[in-house]
């Protein structure tokens, strides 16, 4: 079964909007064990169009198309298909009706170029959208291309999801694969390339399985998919014992979500002070709902006369030892924990750049883990833009602090 998607829309070619869509519909596809073999995004040109729908219909068994079924000038994937395969279009009863509808609903009438809308080619059938104005349609068969089905959908993503789910699914369900279930290991504090070579030999062994490493700034995640939910078990308990303490989570959640757990599996609680990433730490964590269970709060202490007002550091110690240095990112851990109270205090100091070079370069980053047996303590020279540094040093301090809590040594 050969499926391919089609994002029309001049917009999506321009960093103005994101081809959403595809995305989602991918995913849901996958969820049925099915998939695209192709996508393309092409702007609101004829020419463009018609060129690809051709091909399309040569190549594939499904079409799926999003946009470009408005009542402007620029919407017109439907025309355009009942134009290449030779239908004419016919007003749909039901479909002008529920426009209708839609406009008294809101006390307005129709203009007139909103009709069109309710236009269908003959042979297809509507898709009724209650949400929007413009109904999709399902082309079944169409003229000279036995077992093709093409499926257009509105652009709005709103209205998109909503067709998706009432009318597409229910009749791609019926054609759909194995159901796909998938496996999802993050890693962190591992480059990409390293876990590749480390799970190499795993990964052979589970060949069977369709693997992706996935690196971002944050985290690497290790997907494996496959049809049989036994194969997938299998494979997780091959690869603990070789990703070992660099094995952060499985399944949905992230390393804010995993720091957190492992807190509150011990009733333990945690303090920040960060200065170079302004709070972005403390964002990370409380953007998990019930994140109070265990991170208590801190401080953004981005200057000195924050730092000693805020957590009380001596200034005449803070200038001696640099507010860019080991020493005094553990003075802010060990000054939130002891503030707070907290079971593990973390301070984050650095330079984000960019430009001048200050006290310390572009990209050197302090990280403190203090807790119950003493505080650990990592430096960092890191690449990126100020955003990139940033995010990056929270992920660095979140891993940090994930093995200080599962392996409570002190080490430097
Ligand atoms: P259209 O159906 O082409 O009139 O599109 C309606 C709205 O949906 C516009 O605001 C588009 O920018 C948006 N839109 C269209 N296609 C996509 C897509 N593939 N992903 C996200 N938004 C889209
Ligand atoms: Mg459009």
């Amino acid at each position: 079964m050969r499926i391919e998607c089609i994002a029309i829309g001049t917009e999506l070619l321009t960093t103005r909007r994101l081809d959403t869509n595809s995305v989602w519909l991918g995913e849901r596809l996958a969820a049925l064990g099915l998939g695209f073999h192709r996508k393309t995004a092409v702007g609101d040109s004829r020419e463009d169009l018609a060129a690809l729908f051709r091909e399309a219909m040569g190549r594939s068994d499904i079409i799926l198309t999003t946009g470009g079924l408005g009542p402007t000038f620029d919407d017109f994937t439907k025309e355009l298909f009942a134009e290449l395969l030779g239908a004419d279009l016919v007003e749909d009863a039901r479909s002008r009706a529920d426009m209708l509808d839609f406009y008294a609903a809101r006390n307005r009438t129709p203009p007139q170029v909103n009709f069109k809308q309710a236009l269908i080619p003959v042979g297809a059938e509507p898709l009724r959208n209650l949400v929007g104005t413009a109904p999709g349609v399902w082309w079944q068969d169409p003229p000279g291309h036995p077992g093709v089905r093409i499926v257009m959908m509105p652009g709005v993503p709103r209205e998109m999801k909503r067709m998706w789910e009432e009318h597409v699914e229910p009749r791609l369900a019926v054609l759909a694969g194995e159901a796909v279930h998938t496996l999802r290991m993050v890693v962190a504090g591992v480059p990409e390339s390293n876990l590749d070579e480390r799970t190499r030999a795993v990964r052979e062994q589970h060949g069977h399985l369709d693997w992706t490493i996935l690196a971002s700034l944050t985290q690497v995640e290790l997907l494996a998919r496959g049809s049989d939910p036994a194969d997938l078990v299998a494979a997780r308990a091959a690869f603990e014992p070789v990703l070992g303490p660099d094995l952060v989570s499985v399944g949905d959640s992230n390393l804010e979500d995993a720091v957190l757990a492992e807190l509150q599996t011990r009733g333990q609680t945690l303090a920040v002070a960060e200065s170079m990433t302004g709070g972005l730490l403390a964002s990370r964590l409380t953007a998990i709902p019930g994140a109070s269970c265990a991170f208590l709060g801190g401080a953004t202490v981005y200057t000195l006369a924050a730092k000693v007002a805020l957590l009380g550091l001596d200034p005449a110690w803070l200038q001696e030892v640099g507010t860019v240095s080991e020493a005094c990112a553990s003075g802010l851990a060990e000054a939130a924990r002891q503030r707070l109270g907290a079971t593990w205090g973390v301070g984050i100091c650095g330079n984000a750049g960019p430009g001048a070079e200050g006290e310390a370069p572009v990209g050197a980053v302090f990280i403190a883990i203090a807790g119950p047996a003493g505080t650990t303590l990592k430096a960092h020279r890191l690449a990126g833009d100020r955003a990139e540094i940033q995010l990056r040093t929270t992920a660095l301090a979140l891993d940090l602090l994930r093995r200080a809590i599962v392996h409570p040594a002190p080490s430097r």
